[in-house]
This record gives C-alpha cells, structure tokens and sequence, in this order.
C-alpha cells in the first residue's frame, strides 16, 4: 500500500519531539547519575530516537543495536516478533535500557525481556519508548520512561516508516486506521 506525503496529518514537530527527548533524557539522567548504561537501540525505527537521546545522557553510556520486526501489512502489528539480529555483549549486572520508537501492542518489549531474563542476570532493566498506543495492549509491559501517549493513530517519520518509507521526515505525522 502506498500514501502521498500529503495524505500525512501533522503530530509532532522537530522542535516538539527534541524538547521531548530532553525531558526523557534528563529523567533517565536523575536515575543513573555516574552508573555506566548499555542504551539498546531497537532498528529500526527508534533509530532516530536513540541517536537524539543518547546526545543527553550523561552518564557512561555504551550502544548496541538489535533488529526485530513485527509489522505485518503496512499498518497492523503480525503479533509474531521476528529476531532478525539479536547479538548483544555480555550483560551480566549491567544496566540496561531499552530504547523504542513506540510500544503498540507490547509484544515487542515482552519478546525483549524475555529474552534478556533468560539470556543474562543484568543489575536493572529499563524500557523507554517516544510514544506509547496503550489502547492495543496485550501484554503487561510498562515502559519506565515514556515520551508521548497516543491513541489509535498509525505514526509516520523520525525512523518510524510507512511500507519503508518515509523514516526520514524529521517530525512525525499520522495516517487514520
Ligand atoms: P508492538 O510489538 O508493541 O506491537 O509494536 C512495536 C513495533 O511495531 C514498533 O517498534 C514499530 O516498529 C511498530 N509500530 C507499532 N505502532 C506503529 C505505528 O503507529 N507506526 C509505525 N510506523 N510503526 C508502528
């Protein structure tokens, strides 16, 4: 399925989403200080976010990248998780925080804990996601840092995409579903 840019209803702008990512960023700050963090990013689309979040943080931070996907057609969660590329270091007793572009049904975040819970005993592990769509929940998943809570918007832009596209308008938008 195809849109045209047009078709895209404005949310948030580039300046909205960066005092956002600030505001996270210095929560995130108070609660680790000095103590070393591993961010995880998860591609691809909270590719931007992580990239504008980790600029804030001041603590000792490392980056890893993992990539899932779950989308099935262009606007509906397939409710399978797919590991397309889930190598991580060493996590034992290390913090770990896990960044999404947006926490849908949940399934994503539960794939993710379960498999560093079986994988590794870290120290604390943390979700934070830019947008959380509490209204298609199935899991019990809460993230602990949450940048904006949306309702039943399909979201475009700043790394999250439509059919692959437009990952890279700086501010996000939305189609009706
Ligand atoms: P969940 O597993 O929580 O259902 O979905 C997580 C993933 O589905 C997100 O990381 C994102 O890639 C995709 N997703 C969920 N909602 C949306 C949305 O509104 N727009 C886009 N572009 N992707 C979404």
């Amino acid at each position: 399925m195809e849109i045209k840019k047009e078709d895209i209803k404005f949310l948030y702008s580039e300046e909205e989403l960066q005092q956002k990512v600030k505001e996270v960023a210095a929560k995130i700050n108070a609660r680790y200080l000095d103590e070393e963090v591993y961010v995880i990013c998860v591609l691809k689309g909270s590719v931007m976010f992580t990239a504008d979040l980790v600029k804030y943080l001041t603590m000792p931070v490392k980056m890893e990248f993992i990539r899932l996907s779950s989308y099935g057609s262009s606007t509906t969660s397939s409710g399978k998780v797919n590991a397309v590329d889930i190598s991580l270091p060493d996590l034992n007793e290390k913090n770990v925080l896990i960044v999404e572009d947006i926490i849908d049904t949940g399934l994503t975040a539960k794939f993710l804990r379960d498999f560093i819970d079986n994988n590794f005993r870290t120290k604390k592990t943390e979700f934070c996601t830019l947008m959380d769509k509490k209204c298609f929940r199935k899991t019990e998943i809460e993230p602990d840092y949450v940048g904006f809570e949306i309702d039943n918007k399909f979201v475009i832009g700043y790394g999250l995409d439509f059919d692959g596209n437009y990952r890279n308008l700086p501010y996000i938008g939305y189609v009706e579903v």
